[in-house]
């Protein structure tokens, strides 16, 4: 079936892994990129389908490294992404040098009991996910309506962590109810969420915290006592008390925006695109991203409000006055959005918050209860595709006036 039958989820997990498990996940790691390689290597400017890549490397890949066969395939198939994303912004020829590697339900099986067994390039493995208390992975995992789906093993600084795919069918859209209003909220590294209606959530604490915690750990690693192993589990808990507490007061100051402004819907970008469109962004951020939008999901519902992903692709680099696209409308230094074309400029947050509002509208019908947005809620005013803009004041029924 294809991908936009199911909603996806993700939740982000660490893994307890035994050194000898942990020597077969790397060679399983340094396969997969070598892998992925070959078959970039092969394909590039000969095809770019899965299927095509697929039948041209696979045989090389099974013949030239350790992986199995079903991740040869996923490898042929991770290629084949990878060399359609670069033909589409007329980039180089892919290079894989980030140590992850995709998994599906042939190559995982995730039980009742919180384990995860994986294949390697030698014997399977099992391993213990490592599930934070407040029930954010449990919420998808002891949900029968949830299925494992595609996931992602990432190797970083000596520890694992797997991004556990999720996904439940999506529920047949009946009759859409037009006109919902929908909130934008752009997801970054130094704010951390910024909504259409410019209201900025700064990421400056959830860094700064995180910062130190590290200079900690690597001023611990060295000593390797049990007592600097303590310290290092209390500063663990220490810090991830206090991302829980910033991501819930986020995720409830997104939800009541989206109340004060009347928004029956909230809009991020793909959290799967997130990587990729978000250099910057470690792996530290993307599990940031991730528990956001499932503590938002969790607090939206209980005020009736949705929440859908768009396609986040240049929503960073289109003029939300003009619609120009160009990636030289941005000011990095300065975060600063400066059109090209019609010298409009604003933070350049805030425009991508705006311009993922905007496509939500565009795509119509699409969250699990039939909403289609027809307006994004700015902070003045209303922007829809036919009227453009119209300020608050000037509708019948503004939820606010300022
Ligand atoms: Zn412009």
């Amino acid at each position: 079936m294809a991908d936009t039958e199911y909603c996806r989820r993700t939740a982000v997990t660490g893994l307890s892994v035994s050194p000898t498990d942990a020597a077969r996940l790397r060679e399983l790691v340094d396969a997969w990129k070598r892998g992925c390689q070959l078959a970039v290597n092969e394909a590039w400017g000969v095809c770019h389908t899965r299927s095509e890549v697929q039948q041209l490397a696979y045989d090389r890949l099974r013949e030239e490294t350790d992986l199995g066969s079903q991740h040869a395939v996923l490898a042929t198939h991770r290629a084949a992404e990878a060399i359609k994303r670069a033909r589409e912004r007329e980039g180089e020829r892919p290079e894989f040098t980030t140590p992850t590697v995709a998994f599906d339900t042939r190559t995982m099986t995730v039980f009742d009991d919180h384990t995860v067994s994986l294949t390697t390039t030698g014997e399977r493995v099992r391993c213990d996910l490592k599930l934070s208390d407040d029930g954010y992975q449990s919420r998808y995992l002891d949900d029968d309506e949830w299925e494992p789906a595609k996931s992602t093993l990432h190797y970083r600084d000596g520890e694992f962590t797997f991004h556990l795919g999720f996904r439940t069918p999506r529920p047949a859209i009946d009759s859409p109810t037009e006109g919902a209003t929908v909130l934008g909220v752009d997801l970054g590294v130094e704010n951390l969420a910024v909504t259409s209606t410019a209201r900025f959530f700064g990421a400056g604490e959830l860094n700064h915290r995180r910062d130190e915690f590290e200079e900690v750990r690597a001023s611990l690693d060295a000593t390797g006592t049990r007592s600097a192993a303590r310290t290092l589990r209390q500063a663990g808990e220490r810090i991830d008390r206090f991302v829980r507490q910033r991501l819930h007061e986020v995720a409830n100051g997104i939800v009541a925006e989206a109340v004060e402004y009347d928004c029956e819907l909230i809009a991020f970008g793909e959290l799967s695109e997130a990587a990729d469109l978000l250099p910057e962004a470690e792996t530290y951020h993307e599990w940031l991203f991730e528990r956001l939008l499932s503590f938002v999901e969790y607090r939206a519902a209980e005020e009736g409000v949705a929440v859908v992903e768009v396609n986040p692709e240049y929503t960073s680099q289109r003029c939300m006055e003009c619609g120009f696209t160009h990636p030289q409308n941005r000011n990095l230094d300065e975060s600063q959005f400066e059109c090209l074309k019609c010298e409009a400029s604003a933070h350049d947050d805030y425009n991508a918050a705006k311009n993922i509002a905007f496509r939500c509208v565009r795509r119509g019908p699409l969250s699990s209860r039939g909403l289609g947005a027809a307006a994004c809620a700015l902070q003045s005013g209303l922007v829809t595709p036919d009227d453009g803009f119209t300020p608050y004041a000037e509708l019948s029924e503004a939820p606010r006036s300022d």
